[in-house]
């Protein structure tokens, strides 16, 4: 049967397994699948062929140069190109590629951000290929995913700690399966991340130099419209944009990226991408190259793709959806129903997971907090940045009678007479949907909604991973410590105390009330308001012993993603100060006198044939006395950001640009708003916010 175009076309561009079992002599293919599935070392004579093999594959593609692919600690993928190219005496060049080439690379990426863990004597870093995920060709390059580490062998990327956390929850969960009879071959996280932003004319685009620089703009009135009609969500695609959107679609699937669901989202030209759920870490790469794509492609069609948190003020911002659950060969351990004796299980993962989520609340918080997203979450449009896990109708009822039953201890032989695991069917339900929940449980997964839409998935998932292996160990310890007791009641008595331990967690209202946040703090839930407040649980005592237990991040690494972070914050809120005073004096200002001096000449003119204006007047003293605030605020800002630049001591450096340096921009930006809203648009040096949101 012929295949239509687009099954003909998916994951062309990608060195899959039947490429490789093509290809590959069939014992290096049987080796190499047992280097991937085992995660052993690859022996060189191996790598040798498969380098081989992939640079035929890749040559046949039309590529000519190859890249080790990472994912360094600012979030976005690395890549520096060399061709395959090798001259040969006769002056002729050949393509080669050798195994050595494949398995390891130096990029000497010593300007990436190391959080300090690479001293500029070593600062070599070295890229190893990881076997698990496939290679690929992008405009004509090879792609190796590859893990980044240091010289002394510690992680320098989002990848490495990422498959730690994957092998940590894929052993433990084993252990929770083996105690219900189950020998799985593979646990793998699954993850579907949902991806928002904002298109807007390319254009409107150039002609701002803060959206340029640094993603959102730093000023802009309040539109005449807003999203309040609520008509573009879900709303007919404009052709323009659709046209942009079907050929992401066919380069993301080309590069099996399996792209599936596209849609307006509630702010005025902001739009989201759904794929359908991968492994986990597969899904995070193929993220990032979605969201690469959408950059690049958008530009063909004349538009920008903006994916920042929170481009513009007074609609929605973006964020990106992590959407989550563990599936043991194909089966997906977080499905309640149909069967009965699923059910006990499917508590006990669920129990685990509350139970994760609740003790490491801070870790959570930290994994999305960024200065980007610091405008986002808690301002009523997005969750809270109080974590707490919705579990809606389906599951709460069942939750609170496993609760409210828990000092009757009778009922476990009770339980037991009625055939233990019979529990009610739970049944999925999909029909309510929380929307305000950071946490929720949506049928048979759940969907962690603080993630920013510029963020590198991998650190929430990292936290998430961990946090859930600790939970199954303590299960599987739990068990252990009452072996003269029938499995099926020690499981129960777990799920019990378990919910009944971490209830404070369990909120289905609404997350954007105030008085959730008042409910919340009678709760003892951390409320973790701003990126200077989250961080440092990165380096607290209990989580980096968390962490150096599962083989996820040692104490060196922790310390070293913490100042990475911290120094992330403050260099972003430092390049956006200096962004903010070069436009207010070098853009507004001058455009505001230039409109004043206008007035003034024509009032002078006016002057003389003894006509008189009170309204050119006040506005002429408006702009005058405008300008100056502007100049002056400018200036405050300018002084503040060199005082703040220069603290050394990180956490403190975090909280003055907080505390001082995000206030003077804030009311520099009043200040130029203000003028915005009385200046001739003709005048105004950069287009407005209804330009920007509002084009045809
Ligand atoms: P929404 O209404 O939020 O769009 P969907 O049910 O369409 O919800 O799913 C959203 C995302 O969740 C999709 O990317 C989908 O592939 C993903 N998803 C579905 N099931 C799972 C799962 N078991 N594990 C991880 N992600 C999943
Ligand atoms: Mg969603």
């Amino acid at each position: 049967m012929a295949k239509d175009k687009v099954s003909a076309e998916f994951g062309s561009l990608v060195f899959s397994d039947s490429d490789m079992r093509e290809r590959l002599p069939k014992p290096t293919y049987k080796e190499l699948s047992r280097v991937i599935k085992e995660g052993v070392p690859i022996d060189l004579d191996i790598a040798n062929e498969v380098a081989h093999a992939m640079k035929e594959w890749a040559l046949e593609q039309g590529a000519t140069h190859f890249t080790h692919w990472f994912q360094p600690l600012n979030g976005i993928t690395s890549e520096k190109h060399d061709s395959f190219i090798t001259p040969q005496d006769d002056g002729t060049v050949i393509m080669a590629f050798s195994g050595k080439e494949l398995v390891q690379g130096e990029p000497d990426a010593s300007s990436l951000p190391s959080g300090g863990l690479r001293a500029t004597f070593e600062a070599r870093g070295y890229t190893v290929w990881d076997p698990t995920s496939p290679a690929f060709i992008k405009d004509e390059v090879l792609c190796i995913p590859t893990a980044f580490i240091s010289y002394t062998g510690e992680a320098l990327d989002k990848r490495t700690p990422l498959l730690r956390s994957e092998a940590a929850l894929e052993k433990q969960a084993k252990r929770v399966l083996s105690l219900f009879g189950r020998e799985p071959r593979r646990v793998i996280t699954t993850i579907g991340p949902e991806q928002e932003y904002f298109l807007i004319t390319e254009a409107d685009y150039e002609a701002r130099p803060d959206l340029i620089l640094t993603g959102r703009t730093l000023f802009g009135a309040a539109p005449a419209k807003g999203q309040e009609l609520e008509e573009h969500y879900f709303g007919a695609i404009r052709p323009s944009v659709n046209a942009f959107m079907k050929e992401l679609d066919d380069e993301l699937w080309k590069l099996a990226v399996p792209a599936k669901t596209k849609h307006n989202e509630v702010a005025p030209c902001q739009h989201e991408l759904a794929p359908i759920f991968e492994q986990g870490s597969l899904a995070i790469d193929d993220n990032l190259l979605t969201m690469e794509k959408l950059k690049l492609l958008a530009t063909n069609y004349g538009f920008a793709c903006l994916q920042h948190e929170k481009p513009f003020e007074y609609v929605n911002g973006s964020g990106k959806h992590n959407n989550w659950s563990i599936s043991a060969d194909g089966r997906n351990l977080l499905e309640p129903g149909p069967h009965p004796e699923d059910n006990l299980q499917f508590l006990v993962f669920l129990a685990c997971l509350i139970a994760a989520v609740d003790e490491h609340a801070d870790l959570m918080r930290m994994s999305v907090a960024s200065a980007g997203n610091d405008h986002r979450l808690g301002a009523n449009e997005a969750p809270p940045a109080i974590v707490s896990i919705f579990l809606g109708d389906a599951l709460s009822p069942v939750v609170d009678a496993l609760i409210k039953k828990e000092h009757a201890e009778a009922h476990e032989a009770e339980l037991m007479d009625l055939g233990v695991p019979a529990l009610p069917e739970i049944f999925r339900d999909n029909t309510d949907r929380n929307r305000t929940s950071p946490f929720a449980f949506t049928g048979n997964k759940f969907e962690f909604r603080m993630c920013g839409s510029q963020q590198n998935l991998a650190d929430p998932n990292v936290v998430l991973n961990t946090a859930v292996a600790e939970q199954c160990e303590r299960f599987c310890d739990y068990v252990a410590a009452r072996a003269d007791e029938e499995f099926y009641v020690v499981a129960m008595r777990f799920v019990r105390h378990t919910f009944r331990d971490h209830q404070r967690v369990l909120f289905d209202g609404n997350g954007y009330s105030e008085e959730w946040e008042a409910e919340a703090e009678r709760r003892g839930l951390p409320n973790l308001k701003t990126t200077p407040d989250a961080l440092p649980a990165l380096i607290d005592p209990a989580n980096v012993a968390l962490f150096e237990k599962y083989g996820v991040l040692n104490e060196a690494e922790l310390h070293a993603r913490y100042i990475a972070k911290v120094e992330q914050y403050a260099k972003l809120i430092n390049i956006e100060a200096n962004v903010m005073c070069d436009m207010a004096r070098r853009l507004y200002v001058p455009a505001i006198m230039a409109y004043a001096g206008d007035i003034a000449s024509d009032l002078a003119t006016k002057d003389k044939f003894g006509i008189t204006s009170s309204m050119e007047e006040g506005l002429c003293q408006s702009l005058t006395k405008g300008a100056e605030l502007v100049w002056k605020l400018a200036d405050v800002l300018e002084k503040k950001n060199a005082v703040v630049r220069s603290i050394g001591d990180p956490a403190e450096l975090d909280e003055a640009y907080r505390d001082e340096v995000l206030p003077a921009m804030d009311e520099l930006r009043a200040a130029v708003d203000g003028m915005e809203v009385i200046c001739s648009k003709d005048c105004w040096p950069v287009p407005s916010y209804n330009d920007m949101l509002f084009y045809v």
